[in-house]
């Protein structure tokens, strides 16, 4: 078990299969901000890895120049905290892919969780989840979604979902970066 405070955890962002706005199952296009913003909150809380989960073969590419720039082109030299984080990200085809990679990397059973703005029946506590990492007796996939979030295929086939952040004003739509953010504060914050 290592001592970072989410070294029992990894981050994943999918963008296949999320929803449209029309709640088509649709591949959503990687951006800039999601790479690097992700990663910075993954580095920050001692995250395991952050990956980057998408079937185009273009789209990897794409993810890929742009996290070996800032790993090992000029950027590393220019901005030396960037590159720290974006050492985190691994760029990947599909979640089976993510589970495998995991499953070499860590001895242990590996737990999906999948996020999301929705309430849903037995939905995961921040304590609770928190009170898991913590016993490191598991490895803890927390999955984000892209475009108009994870489709129900996703839900049907993970282990736990985590109940969604609220505020009580009635809206709760967040950028997966801002989401990523606070539910990592929340599980491992000080
Ligand atoms: N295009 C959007 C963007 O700019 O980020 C993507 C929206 S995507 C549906 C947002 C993802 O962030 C969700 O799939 C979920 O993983 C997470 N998310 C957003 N709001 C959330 C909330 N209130 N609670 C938990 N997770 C949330």
């Amino acid at each position: 078990m290592t001592s970072l405070p989410a070294g029992n955890v990894s981050l994943a962002l999918l963008h296949y299969p999320v929803y449209n706005k029309h709640r088509e199952i649709v591949t959503t296009a990687v951006t800039n901000l999601d790479l690097h913003d992700i990663a910075r909150s993954a580095r920050t809380y001692g995250v395991s890895r952050y990956y980057v989960v998408t079937p185009v073969v273009e789209q990897r590419a794409l993810a890929e120049r742009i996290t070996a720039h800032w790993q090992e082109g000029w950027g590393a030299t220019y901005n030396p905290k960037r590159q720290d984080a974006l050492q985190l990200v691994k760029v990947i085809p599909a979640l089976d892919d993510v589970l495998h990679d995991l499953q070499q990397r860590h001895d242990r059973r590996i737990r999906v969780v999948a996020t999301g703005a929705l309430q849903r029946p037995g939905a995961l506590s921040y304590q609770e989840l928190a009170k898991l990492c913590r016993q490191g007796e598991e490895h803890y996939l927390l999955v984000f979604g892209t475009g108009w979030g994870l489709s129900d295929e996703l839900f049907a086939r993970i282990d736990h979902v985590l109940e969604p952040i609220e505020a009580g004003t009635g809206y709760n739509h967040l950028s997966v970066r801002s989401a990523a953010a606070i539910i990592l504060d929340r599980l491992f914050g000080r």
